[in-house]
């Protein structure tokens, strides 16, 4: 319906009052419009009322035909047709009833300014109205319904009404038949009996004749008493109907008197509508006349806001030229900024440069820093070693084990000096016999003891230099548990590898290192290679074929070893070979030189410098007289190379102390295989292992007596020259008897040791000039 739609319009814009006079105007267009909308509204019921009135009164009509046809004949259709047709009119009343509520209603509400609430009322009554326009329709229907009904009682009433005629007059006239022929009987009664006896005949017959008519008058009778009950009964029900239609009359006249009221109040609503509308037409008229006003205020102030913003205007003008001006001038700049640009870059880069030039002068200056530094450690550590002596001897008494038994042989024959921890004695046949070395363990000091003693040499190897660590002594002094240990206290060998990891890993930021290790072992002057696929096959020395003079021993394998696990693997792999080589690897081992070549290789990242230090760790031969003892056959040989290669050894360490010209390299395989690594600026370390028990006494003198003569030889040409001595292999086996001669007693040069011994001017020269150089992979 558009009245919705319109309502919607009106009453959905909000308030009205503290608007603008220009917006008020479109809002009285909606007040306007709303009141033409209720007008419209109360015309429409006004028509509904005018309807429902008709109704009435048609209805009214319909009752008083029926009322009359009632009058006339009655019947219990026409009974049920009224009372219908009071029903109907009950809700008719209702229906006014509800009209009046909603006109009074309308009235009630106050004009449709601008409230919400209105809105909402407008919406409901139109909800109501809509409902009774179907309600009216639905009576409309129903109104054609009950005509129809009422059109189809009438044609019944009339047929009703012919039959009640007919049977009537067929009534009548047998009544006139009947009564005809009574008085026809009774007429022939009379005459009969007036007449003579042949007549008493015909009495008789008469009265028989009489007798049927008079059961024929008795029926009649009855049926006309019946008839007249009937007649009774209808006239009853007549005068009830006429009594409920007087009522029904009463009842009209009633409504008629209400309807009469409705219409006036009806009339006195409309009269107070137009009141309103008058009322409200004047609010709109003074709204439009605010607005106006309003509105014509605003437009004044527009109008000087306008004037303000013209005097704006002008006064911009001036501002609007400067930055005109400006923005000319930005133009220009952007237009030369890529050439000022240009010129910032090349000073910028210019700059740059000189500051990376500055930056390489620096390093280059570090650089040169660093390695006047690095040659001042080494010449350092050279002088360190030096002071120290660059061949030293370090004795370790192993503590006495259940092997060594039990009695006198077993007892202790060795004691220390509590304030020198490089003096020892021996008690041996009845008399003590002192000994000093450079350093003594006792047997309580632990393998990370004896370490410790030696890692820094160990850790020399890392700066190119080239390292021998020996362990001498007589079988089951402890030579292979100092060097390989146990798996649980590992020896010189594992601690050192793992050592130079930790150093080189310490390192790596400046250097790259590479550690390799070979294992090999020379058993009565035969070299095998504990880790090659053919440990016995026999390996030569060989000079290089470069014309340097270093020795490299051809097929001889090398393993890169990067962890602990790969040492113990390598460690693992050599032992193997050992084992499966020989039955009693205990007493081949004590018969042959065990020796790990570790060597390190290492480049500065920064120099480019590079380095190569080799250490060698060798677990020598036993150093028992066995000649002695009567050997004989292989076991005689063996000892025969054993002593050659340690009176070899004593031979070389005595000629590299004592700086002779030539040192007796190639008098056994084992010197001449480590030649790079005992001459030069290499650094030896012999570990004289001994047994502490009384039986062992002759042998640990043998020993002790070895190691200091070793160290006796000292360094300096002049002065010590007299304390040089030579060992040959005689003097290996046959030391026994010279117990009471001091290691300063003089003694000839050895003919193995020919040659004068060098100045130490020209010892220190030659040391400069090896040291200088980077050594090269000799083995
Ligand atoms: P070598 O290799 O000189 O023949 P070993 O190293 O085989 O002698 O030592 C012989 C025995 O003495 C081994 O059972 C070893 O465990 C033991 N031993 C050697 N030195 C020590 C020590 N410092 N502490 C404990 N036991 C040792
Ligand atoms: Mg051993």
């Amino acid at each position: 319906m558009n009245v919705e739609k319109t309502g919607g319009r009106l009453f959905g814009t909000g308030k009205c009052s503290g608007l603008s006079g220009t917006r008020q105007l479109p809002m009285i267009q909606k007040m306007v419009e709303s009141m033409s909308q209720l007008q419209e509204e109360k015309g429409q019921l006004q028509e509904q009322l005018m309807a429902l009135q008709k109704k009435l009164a048609l209805r009214e009509s319909d009752q008083q035909a029926v009322s009359t046809q009632l009058q006339t004949q009655g019947g219990t259709d026409l009974e049920k047709h009224r009372d219908l047709l009071m029903v109907e009119n009950e809700r008719l009343r209702q229906d006014m009833k509800r009209c009046e509520a909603e006109l009074q209603e309308l009235r009630a509400r106050p004009p449709p300014c601008s409230e919400c609430e209105h809105s909402k009322e407008s919406a409901q009554l139109r909800e109501k109205l809509a409902q009774l326009q179907l309600e009216t329709e639905e009576n409309k229907s129903r109104l054609a319904e009950l005509d129809l009904e009422v059109h189809q009682k009438t044609d019944r009433l009339a047929e009703v009404e012919l039959r009640l005629k007919d049977s009537l007059a067929e009534k009548a006239e047998e009544e006139e038949r009947l009564s005809r022929r009574l008085r026809d009987s009774q007429e022939t009664i009379a005459t009969l009996k007036a007449q003579p006896q042949p007549i008493k005949y015909i009495i008789k017959t008469v009265e028989v004749d009489s007798s049927k008519t008079k059961q024929a008058l008795c029926e009649t009778e009855a049926r006309n008493q019946y008839l007249q009950e009937q007649v009774g009964m209808q006239r009853q029900v007549l005068k009830e109907m006429e009594q409920q239609l007087q009522n029904s009359q009463h009842t009209t006249t009633q409504l008629k008197a209400q309807i009469m009221m409705y219409e006036s109040e009806l009339e006195r609503a409309h009269g107070q509508m137009l009141e309103e509308m008058q009322t409200m037409e004047e609010d709109k008229n003074r709204a439009i006349e605010e607005a106006f006003a309003r509105a014509q205020v605003e437009m004044k102030a527009v109008h000087e806001n306008l004037a303000g913003v013209r005097t704006n205007l002008l006064t911009l003008q001036p501002a609007l030229r400067t930055l005109t001006n400006d923005y000319n001038g930005l133009k220009r700049q952007v237009r030369d900024f890529p050439l000022l640009l240009q010129e910032a870059l090349k000073s910028a880069k210019a700059e740059i440069g000189q500051a990376i030039e500055e930056v390489n002068n620096t390093n280059r200056e570090l650089l040169r820093k660093y390695r006047r530094e690095l040659q001042l450690r080494k010449k350092c550590h050279n002088e360190l070693v030096r002071l120290k002596g660059n061949i030293r001897v370090i004795g370790r008494v192993r503590p006495i084990t259940k092997e060594d038994g039990d009695g006198s042989e077993a007892a202790n024959a060795v004691t220390f000096d509590s304030d020198d921890d490089a003096v020892i004695h021996l008690l041996h046949k009845g008399k003590s016999v002192s000994f000093e070395l450079d350093k003594v363990f006792p047997p309580h000091a632990t393998q990370q003891d004896v370490f410790q003693e030696v890692q820094a040499l160990i850790t020399s190897c890392i700066d190119g230099y080239n390292v021998c660590i020996f362990a001498y002594g007589q079988t089951g002094a402890g030579k292979t548990y100092t060097m390989e240990g146990t798996v649980e206290n590992p020896g010189i060998n594992q601690r050192a590898l793992q050592l130079l990891f930790s150093e080189v890993q310490e390192k790596s930021s400046d250097w790259e290192y590479t550690i390799t290790v070979s294992v090999a072992e020379i058993y009565n002057e035969a070299l095998r290679d504990l880790l090659g696929k053919e440990p016995q096959e026999k390996l030569e020395i060989k000079l290089c074929p470069d014309g340097s003079g270093q020795l490299y021993v051809p097929g001889l394998t090398e393993f890169k070893v990067q962890s602990v696990e790969d040492i113990n693997r390598v460690f693992e792999f050599g032992h193997t070979n050992r084992t499966t080589e020989y039955t009693n690897l205990n007493e081949h081992s004590s018969r042959s030189h065990a020796l790990l070549i570790i060597t390190v290789r290492g480049t500065d990242y920064s120099t480019g410098l590079r380095t190569t230090g080799k250490l060698n760790l060798v677990d020598l031969a036993g150093s028992e007289r066995v000649g002695k003892s009567g050997a004989e056959g292989s076991r005689l040989r063996e000892a025969q190379y054993i002593n050659k290669s340690l009176s070899a050894l004593g031979d070389v360490i005595s000629a590299l102390r004592s700086r002779q010209g030539h040192v007796p390299f190639r008098n056994s395989k084992l010197t001449y295989l480590l030649q790079d690594s005992l001459s030069g600026d290499s650094k030896t370390l012999m570990l004289v292992q001994v047994s502490p028990v009384e039986k062992n006494t002759s042998e640990t003198l043998c020993s002790l007596k070895f190691a200091e003569r070793v160290r006796s030889v000292e360094l300096g040409p002049g002065s010590r020259r007299a304390e040089l001595m030579s060992w040959s292999s005689q003097e290996h086996l046959e030391f026994e008897g010279s117990l009471v001669q001091t290691p300063s007693s003089a003694r000839s040069y050895s003919s193995s040791s020919s040659g004068t011994p060098i100045s130490r001017s020209s010892s220190i020269r030659r040391k400069l000039q090896t040291s200088g150089k980077m050594k090269p992979v000799p083995v």
